[in-house]
């Protein structure tokens, strides 16, 4: 028959007394495994070396004793039932044995009902052991539940009572709402409501809301500490007790205020880049686009362009106040841009890079050049606190900036505003890329139109007295069919015509070589050119027409200066600077020279004629461009083209200066050897 087992460690003198209580168990269902021990120090060892399920004690023993056996128990610190069996009598027993903690007594001669005790007892400790996993079960999950709430930074989670006090707080309270836990529990939840929130009676009204339907959601503004707003997203759900009875609340209060931002950052790009590619109009669309940023980026935005001459044009305002727009324009004609300053609008149009500059005008002053004090106090006067610059690049160049500023708002750009703004400039400098680039095809369609209209008048003029000679030699030819003609009237005519289909083939010429050198890289065919040589040649060719214009043509060329050039190229460069002195200059002396310096031959062509405003120098060497009227003198504007191509093509340069009135000055310099 097998009992149900039992590790039972008897604290018992007499072998034979354990014997009895075992054979008691074994009796009433139970199958002990046992061990005896008489003294604290076996007993110690005992409990220590393994787990018992149950204690039966002596109560008196030579040299131990019940209660010092449960004293020894305790100590140890484990849960084991203890019984007392004892072979002594007496009421007083019993009640020392209880009251030392044992959970039963039972004397030797009356173990009859020691199973059921046994069995009771094992219960209770099986009971209390289950008890006591699940409350530390329970301390687990609470000590979780607390890292949990620890750990959640980006929200506030805290509980409210039904009078609407805050009884729990996290450590997202603090990062969310700005408090720390002392002020914050014990506190009305309504101090975290505006006033007119808390006029309109919103923080009950959520409660209220959240008892009924079982939760309350919403986003909306809601205050820090400090007195700032910022927007939330809130979940507030009750807490109930067993009988379903609204204890309390919890309340979830998440930052959205980023993600919010995020959104109308997006919009706003999304807004700017329709605007941008709306119309081809700069000055119409950076004006809107100006307007755009205000008040979301700026108090204050100004859209400024770099011309090709470096200088800085501004093109749009937009002002928080348009009242004060005139008076920003106002301030920058009487302050413009230098461009050696070394912060803001300048600085990133030459670094191409943005600035970021808060606590202005205090943070420039360290900065600002000597003289620009009035400038600075007319910042301060504007009232801009912070600003920011942002370059526009297109095709690795600057070609403006898009400046902020924060006025007395308060307001202080950031490192988000920073990328907000730079997203913004890349839309733009696209957009205004565009718009100089169509600009420009406008331009070349402009010169286009202005050529061939200028072509066909040229090719035309020398066709008219052309025309009229060959008529003329032929009705006098017809009037005197028999009468030969006089040879020297013949000769006449005839020069005249072969000079107007001289001009005719120059024309013609010059067109076809401007469309070879357009093609493809000039080929040139080198040899030894003596240059003073060419030049006096050349002289020699046009000695008719400098004779025509009243020109004196002058030449210092003291000595031959030889290089590696292509002949035919070379005498087409001085016969275009020549011509146009001429053409340019009738009636003064043109002077040429030509020298070696230091590897180079140079070659200059003075003429002190009508000369060319400094702000055409730099184009006149363009295809088509000219700076004089078609109607006061003919010309396709392809001569100069054609010798800065010839000149570039033998590694030389040329350069031009005039004051207007008092004549022109070209100069070719070019390398001896090659
Ligand atoms: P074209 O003389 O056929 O117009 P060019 O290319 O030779 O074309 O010259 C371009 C422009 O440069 C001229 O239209 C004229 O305005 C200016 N220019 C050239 N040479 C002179 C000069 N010696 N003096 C004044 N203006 C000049």
């Amino acid at each position: 028959m097998s009992g149900r087992p039992v590790r039972v460690l008897s604290v018992e003198d007499s072998a034979d007394d354990t014997e009895l209580i075992m054979l008691e168990l074994r009796r009433g269902g139970f199958a002990p495994s046992f061990e005896r021990v008489a003294t604290a120090e076996e007993m110690g060892e005992a409990l220590r070396r393994t787990s018992w399920d149950i204690i039966l004690a002596d109560f008196k023993m030579p040299r131990f004793s019940g209660p010092e056996a449960l004293e020894l128990l305790k100590a140890e610190g484990v849960d084991v039932p203890f019984i007392i069996v004892s072979g002594q009598v007496g009421e007083d027993v019993a009640v020392e044995s209880m009251k030392a903690g044992a959970q039963d007594f039972f004397r030797k001669d009356t173990l009859t009902r020691l199973p059921v005790a046994v069995a009771r007892e094992l219960r209770e400790a099986q009971r209390r052991r289950e008890g006591r996993r699940v409350s530390a079960a329970l301390r687990e999950a609470q000590h979780h539940e607390g890292l949990l709430l620890d750990s959640i930074q980006d929200y506030a989670i805290f509980r409210v009572s039904t009078e609407g006090i805050i009884t729990s707080w996290n450590p997202g309270v603090e990062r969310v709402k700005g408090y720390t836990a002392s002020e914050f529990i014990g506190q009305p939840f309504t101090m975290l409501f505006t006033p007119e929130q808390r006029e309109r009676g919103e923080p009950m009204h959520e409660l209220r809301q959240a008892a009924a339907e079982g939760i309350y959601e919403s986003e909306g503004v809601r205050l820090r500490k400090g007195g700032v707003l910022f927007e939330a997203k809130l979940v507030l759900r009750p807490i109930r007790d067993e009988q379903g009875r609204v204890t309390g609340f919890v309340k979830v209060t998440h930052d959205i205020s980023a993600r919010k931002r995020h959104e109308r950052h997006l919009r706003f790009l999304t807004e700017a880049s329709t605007l941008l590619v709306d119309s081809l109009d700069m000055k119409e669309t950076f004006s809107r686009l100006a307007l755009l940023t205000v008040p979301l980026l700026a108090d204050l935005c100004l859209v400024e362009t770099l011309a090709d001459d470096g200088s800085v044009e501004l093109v749009a305002v937009a002002h928080r106040n348009p009242v004060q727009e005139e008076r920003v324009r106002d301030l920058r004609r009487r302050f413009p841009r230098r461009p050696e300053t070394p912060y803001g609008v300048m600085r990133v149009i030459r670094t191409g890079k943005p600035e970021l500059m808060n606590d202005v005008p205090e943070a420039l002053s360290p900065r600002a050049a000597k003289g620009e004090e009035e400038w600075l106090r007319a910042l301060e006067q504007l009232g801009i606190r912070s600003y920011l610059v942002v370059p526009l690049l297109a095709r690795g160049r600057c070609i403006g900036a898009l400046s902020f500023s924060f006025l007395e708002s308060g307001r202080r750009y950031d490192e988000e505003a920073l990328h907000l703004a730079e997203e913004l400039a890349r839309r733009a400098s696209l957009a205004l890329d565009n718009s100089l680039l169509y600009a420009r095809a406008q331009e070349a369609i402009r010169l286009r139109d202005e050529f061939l209209s200028v072509a066909s008048h040229e090719l035309k003029t020398p066709l008219t007295p052309l025309q009229m000679k060959l008529q003329a030699l032929r009705r006098e030819a017809e009037a005197s069919p028999q009468a030969s003609l006089p040879a020297e009237r013949v000769i006449r005519h005839l020069q005249t015509a072969e000079a107007q289909v001289r001009r005719l083939s120059t024309l013609v010429h010059e067109l076809l070589d401007v469309s070879n050198i357009s093609s493809g890289p000039l080929a040139l065919e080198l040899e030894d050119v003596e240059l003073t040589e060419l030049v006096r040649e050349v002289i020699a060719r046009f000695e008719a027409q400098a004779l025509k214009a009243e020109c004196a043509v002058e030449v210092h060329a003291p000595e031959p200066v030889v290089g590696r050039w292509d002949r035919m190229r070379l005498d087409q460069v001085v016969m275009n600077l020549l011509s146009n002195a001429l053409k340019y200059g009738p009636g003064k002396p043109v002077h040429l020279r030509v020298e070696a310096r230091e590897g180079r031959a140079t070659l200059t062509v003075r003429d002190e004629g009508i000369g060319i405003h400094p702000e055409h120098l730099s184009r006149i060497f363009d295809k088509f461009e000219r700076a004089v009227s078609e109607r006061n003198y003919g010309g396709l504007g392809l001569g100069l083209y054609i010798v800065r191509q010839i000149v570039e093509a033998l590694g030389g340069t040329i350069t031009a200066r005039s004051s207007p009135g008092e004549g022109a000055t070209f100069e070719v310099s070019l390398p001896l050897s090659r």
